[in-house]
């Protein structure tokens, strides 16, 4: 069977791909393929080995039809059109699990960042102007009791609430169509999105990015915010209106944002790149060495898996399974 590779990954995937029996072949380029590159690429392949940078639509399922796996090095995957591959038989695979810790590091990272002020003051002390201590100078928010909200309470959200919980004894507010054990735990309380919004200090998306989460959170829902509140996204970038996100940063709506993500990948809204109230890194949740290799592991395991026919570790339309 032969898999494509998108574009390099951690090479144990490769090892795996090949010690499993495949024939591999890796787009060398760091580049994102088109879709009609992406199409050719993948005439007569069996298996793709996609990234959350490459769209797999019906358009490019019809123009590959010898495709039949879609292993997504990723665990969200908003870049399939997953009916699309079940309605043709094709099983798509995720990630999930592996990266959980180290998004919710990265996520608490962002918070600390946007809370403590420390781009602005590590600005002030590179450019030579840290010449006393201040009473009065970058006077941020306490983390430490704050309330927490948590928009999404699964494998990240939780994993963020922990930190939260246990390391700065916050309270946690979440919203997630179903109760949660795990977040009740953590002294977490499930409450409806208006008293989130409103009671929250600070507010962390991790839902997954589909239809009903698209702009979750606009203008109306930046309105009910406090004005001293500060949100972090580490999700999918189209769950924010961008646009409202930074006008109500420039509004003083809210205070601060902390993003990893954006609406339209990689361009950023430039009311977000002018501000000193936006962090912003480029979509590197999952971004450690350790976290990179079990991803890998686990996209070319559910390959290996489905040529095998052996129990496939993570897929996300089993019901084109037989
Ligand atoms: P998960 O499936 O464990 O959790 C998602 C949670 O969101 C579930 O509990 C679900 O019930 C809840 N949810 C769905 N719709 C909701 C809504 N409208 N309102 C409130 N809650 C809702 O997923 P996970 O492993 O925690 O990952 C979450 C997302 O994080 C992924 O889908 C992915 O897009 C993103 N992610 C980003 C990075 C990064 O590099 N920045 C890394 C990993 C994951």
């Amino acid at each position: 069977m032969k898999v494509y590779i998108a574009r390099p990954i951690p090479q144990n995937a490769y090892q795996i791909l090949r010690d499993g029996g495949l024939d591999v072949e890796i787009n060398p380029e760091n580049r994102i393929l088109t879709k009609s590159e992406l199409i050719q690429k993948l005439q007569g392949k069996d298996i793709l080995l996609s990234l959350l940078t490459d769209p797999v639509d019906g358009e490019v399922l019809d123009g590959a039809p010898s495709v039949k796996l879609v292993s997504n090095y990723a665990v969200g995957y908003n870049n399939i059109d997953v009916a699309a591959a079940t309605s043709r038989g094709v099983l798509v695979t995720n990630t999930p699990g592996v990266l959980t810790e180290t998004t919710a590091d990265l996520a608490f990272c962002l918070l600390a960042t946007c809370a403590r002020q420390i781009l602005p003051a590590d600005s002030f002390t590179r450019e030579g102007k840290f010449d006393k201590w201040e009473p009065l100078g970058f006077l941020g928010q306490e983390m430490y009791g704050a309330t927490l909200g948590i928009i999404g309470a699964g494998r990240i959200g939780t994993a963020m609430a922990k930190r939260g919980a246990k390391g700065f004894d916050m309270n946690i507010l979440y919203s997630d169509p179903k109760p949660k054990s795990d977040m009740e735990s953590l002294g977490g309380r499930k409450v409806e999105m208006d008293e989130l919004l409103a009671q929250s200090d600070f507010i962390s998306l991790h839902v997954p990015l589909n239809e009903s989460t698209k702009h979750l959170l606009g203008k109306q829902e930046f309105k009910k915010m406090k004005k001293s509140a500060i949100l972090i996204n580490t999700a999918r970038g189209p769950v924010v209106d961008e646009a409202a996100l930074a006008e109500a940063l420039e509004t003083g709506e809210i205070a601060g944002v902390g993003l990893d993500v954006y609406e339209n990948e990689p361009t950023i809204h430039p009311g977000l790149l002018k501000t000193q109230k936006a962090v912003i890194v480029p979509h590197i949740g999952s971004a450690s060495l350790k976290t990179r290799e079990a991803m890998a592991r686990i996209a070319a395991e559910n390959i290996v898996a489905f040529v095998n026919g052996t129990e496939i570790p993570a897929p996300v339309n089993p019901e084109v399974l037989p």
